[in-house]
């Protein structure tokens, strides 16, 4: 191995909320060219680290992007950030935890708003953790104990390929062989891949969750029910379900967007908890979300450290408030309130619907990311960031709280900054400008 070759061990991977921290990435000058361990996606986004890279500050002159000085485009932020009467915040979910930190500091200081990806996502299941409670546990735990895993909704196979592997079909201390010892069930809409690799399948019709979880807790707590059938499934095999579910040692529900998305919303995490706080009588049990972009659990956390909430929090009084569905980012959006978007590491403008969209394309943007993407077409300031977990460091949470420390594997770009340090400048002088 030459001096310019390095290989780095224990790597976490910030390409999916799984956090797996066990890559082994191959370093040849200044450029990753193997990646041991990691999936499909893992490989692909390590590989490819440096493709579409932004790498030199812009700002839009007469419509075009011209490339700046970081000087100028801080200078031009900033001057957007202070005229700005309802500033939003936002993004967030792909960058590290000290980023954050500076993220609220400028909310905070600006009087503005300040909301993270999950109020697109896995908002509901957090606003029916505050409404039911939650009956949480590690991967560690469903590692070594689950005998029942269920997937409701979501498709691990597909968006986090080393869940099964690393967690569900590994041995586990009281498990031993996965395949004998512990069965795992998929609730969905449709045949998924991971459907495809599951002891039992469930279809239920769309849209019937919020019924179907209500009757099996009904089955559980003992009532009869008077029909035949719910949300496509009959309640005999709800019944036996409920009874196989009473009987396990351990049993985990994980659940994704197909739960939390739906019709029901958070009335369908509260019922899932409810269920599960109930199935608890019987055996331990516990629920998880499937959580997508690497620290969207992170943004939940360091938001409810350091505002209070976990998303969706208003500074304009001087002090936070809470309001989902008012100070969400697509609510303030759509209904043409933010007259100014500070983006951090997302990319609202491929996801976002229509009105939320059109507002945008009226409003200046400032945004931070590595590379380009459909947001950074539309921003009057990019501020190219150096990638969390590859060219900075940083902590993030995984998809079970777990706190995980992300490793600088090769330097950015000449004169590319952390999220953490641009956003730390970027306060520095917006504190200045509104003393
Ligand atoms: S499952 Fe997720 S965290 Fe694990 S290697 Fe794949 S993308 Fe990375």
């Amino acid at each position: 191995m030459t001096e310019s070759e390095k290989v780095f061990q224990n790597v976490v991977c910030p390409f999916c909320g799984c956090l797996c921290d066990d890559l082994r990435i191959e370093v040849k000058d200044g450029k990753i060219v193997k990646n041991d361990e990691g999936c499909a996606i893992s490989k692909a986004k390590f590989l490819s680290h440096d493709e579409d890279r932004l790498s030199t500050p812009t700002i839009k002159r007469n419509g075009e992007h011209v490339e700046v000085s970081f000087d100028e485009a801080m200078k031009r932020a900033v001057e957007i950030l202070t005229a700005a009467r309802r500033p939003l915040v936002y993004g967030l979910s792909s960058t590290e935890n000290d980023a954050h930190r500076e993220a609220y500091k400028i909310a905070e200081t600006l009087g503005g708003v300040v909301d993270n990806t999950s109020s697109v996502c896995h908002g509901p299941t957090v606003l029916g953790v505050q409404e039911s409670g939650e009956a949480a546990g590690s991967l560690a735990e469903v590692k070594n104990r689950a005998d029942l895993v269920i997937y409701w909704g979501s498709n691990p196979q597909f968006a986090h390929p080393r869940h099964l592997s690393r967690y569900v079909r590994a041995e586990g201390e009281y498990i031993g062989d996965p395949k004998t010892g512990r069965k795992i069930w998929v609730f969905d809409i449709r045949k998924t891949i991971s459907a495809g690799v599951a002891d039992e399948f469930i279809r239920i019709e769309p849209g019937t969750d919020l019924e179907i979880l209500g009757a099996m807790r009904a089955i559980l707590r003992g009532h009869v029910l008077d029909i035949e059938e719910i949300g496509g499934i009959s309640v005999k095999s709800l019944t036996e379900m409920v009874e196989k579910m009473k009987e396990v040692k351990y049993g985990i529900l994980f659940f994704g967007l197909g739960l939390t998305q739906s019709k029901g919303r958070h009335r369908n995490i509260d019922a899932a908890v409810r269920l599960v706080q109930d199935l608890n009588t019987f055996a331990k049990w516990n629920m998880m979300p499937m959580r997508g972009h690497f620290n969207v659990a992170g943004a939940n956390k360091t938001s409810t450290w350091q505002t209070g909430y976990p998303f969706a929090v208003d500074y304009a009084r001087g002090y936070p408030r809470y309001q989902p569905g008012e100070y969400t980012a697509v609510d303030m959006l759509a209904r043409g309130e933010a007259d100014a978007l500070l983006n951090i590491a997302a990319d609202p403008a491929a996801h976002f619907p229509r009105r939320a969209l059109r507002h945008m394309a009226a409003i200046p943007i400032i945004n931070l990311d590595p590379k380009r993407n459909m947001t950074s077409l539309m921003a009057e300031v990019n501020l190219p960031a150096a990638m969390a977990g590859i060219e900075c460091d940083g902590a993030a949470q995984r998809m079970d709280g777990l706190p995980m420390y992300l490793k600088k594997l090769i330097d950015p770009p000449e004169g590319v900054l952390p999220d953490r340090d641009i956003l730390k400048t970027l306060h520095e002088k917006i504190a200045k400008e509104v003393g």
